[in-house]
């Protein structure tokens, strides 16, 4: 059952009305509840593929053995997950589900992931903006005086992008308890993060999505499968709007391997963070660096005196980072991504030869 705390929240009436009317398409295999003897539904070629692997058939369009798993080794029930295409198709059937295009909008807090204003943009929905302060914490004061009928959605990224940071737990849930509209918590880093997961608050706040995704630390950013958890409601509208069959098999499959063997993963997150500290550290003592900022990511935002010179610099090297000179609030920064020890060492030994130069 849904709680809702303080207020009562509303879904229905934040949903677009042409998303609340909305038969969602129902494909044969979803009607069809069972194990059947002979598909002949779905238009499917019958005799096979033309690879060593079938892929014939449709995938599952709820991908329930996936969330199966997953609601057994999370403890949360099945109907409070959504699987979609990346965390990207989450972002963007968020829009397409609350901002009426051309009327509601959303607030951001930049500098952060780029993707919540191309969707903005893409979905026609107006973008508020509330820049972080300084020291890179949230302008919760500004935020709250942001809200408006108008306001369907507020992002946080925690740890945000670029600048590494997670958000105090209690900050966001405060907004959570302030804002009429979704909270959108986008966890994608947060692995490596000393904070914890906002996944467990969902049953506490009606109107808080939890994005998290198996492109970071799972190591899959190639089979693009992304994760929602709110509660069931909300997650029934994602169901509806999404495309029938968002994840494909492939995806299906190697995530169900995946989560096999998720001790790799835990082995990939010490190293990352024992990677991250060396990185730091290194970085710091290294005289092109004005700043190296704490990260909860697994990547370093560092400020140099002059970005471009070093980001040519590492290019002509082979060495790709991420120039966010031109980010507000990230003037010279670059945006590093933690490398495997040799990776990195590569990086050190280009960085502290331009330093020489
Ligand atoms: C990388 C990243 C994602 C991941 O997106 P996918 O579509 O799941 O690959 C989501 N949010 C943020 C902030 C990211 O940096």
């Amino acid at each position: 059952m849904s709680t809702s705390i303080e207020r009562s929240f509303d879904l229905n009436a934040l949903v677009r009305p042409n998303i609340r009317k909305l038969v969602p398409y129902s494909s044969a295999r979803k009607e069809f509840e069972g194990t059947a003897r002979v598909f002949l539904d779905a238009n499917e070629n019958s005799f096979g593929s033309p690879t060593e692997k079938p892929f014939n058939r449709y995938p599952d369009p709820l991908q329930t053995r996936v969330k199966t798993r997953i609601s057994e080794l999370r403890g949360i029930p099945v109907d409070h997950i959504f699987l979609g295409n990346g965390s990207d198709e989450a972002i963007d059937l968020l829009f397409r589900i609350f901002c009426e295009p051309g009327k509601d909008g959303v607030i951001i807090c930049p500098p952060t992931y780029g993707m919540y204003e191309v969707s903005a943009a893409i979905n026609d929905a107006g973008l508020v903006r509330v820049p972080l302060k300084n020291d890179f914490s949230l302008d919760t004061d500004r935020i709250v005086e942001s809200f408006s009928d108008k306001t369907k959605l507020l992002f946080i990224c925690s740890p945000n992008n670029p600048t590494g940071n997670a958000f105090p737990r209690e900050q966001v849930l405060g907004l959570a308890k302030a804002f009429p509209g979704i909270v959108v918590v986008d966890e994608a880093y947060v692995q490596f993060s000393s904070q914890a997961s906002l996944v467990s608050e969902i049953e506490r706040y009606p109107n808080l999505v939890v994005l998290q995704t198996f492109s970071k630390a799972w190591g899959l950013a190639g089979l693009r499968v992304g994760l929602a958890f709110s509660q069931a409601p909300v997650i029934a509208y994602m169901n509806n709007v999404k495309p029938p069959y968002n994840v494909s098999t492939i995806a299906q499959d190697a995530v169900l391997e995946a989560l096999r063997n998720a001790q790799a993963v835990d082995v990939f997150i010490a190293d990352t963070l024992r990677e991250r500290e060396r990185l730091s550290d290194e970085l710091k003592h290294i005289d092109v660096f004005e700043q190296v900022f704490p990260t909860d990511a697994n990547f370093i935002l560092a400020k140099t005196y002059d970005a471009d010179a070093l980001y040519r610099f590492l290019l002509d090297d082979a060495i790709v980072v991420r120039n966010r000179d031109s980010v507000e609030l990230c003037g010279g920064c670059l945006r590093i991504t933690v490398g495997t020890p040799s990776e990195n060492d590569a990086l050190l030994a280009s960085i502290r030869r331009y330093s020489t130069k």
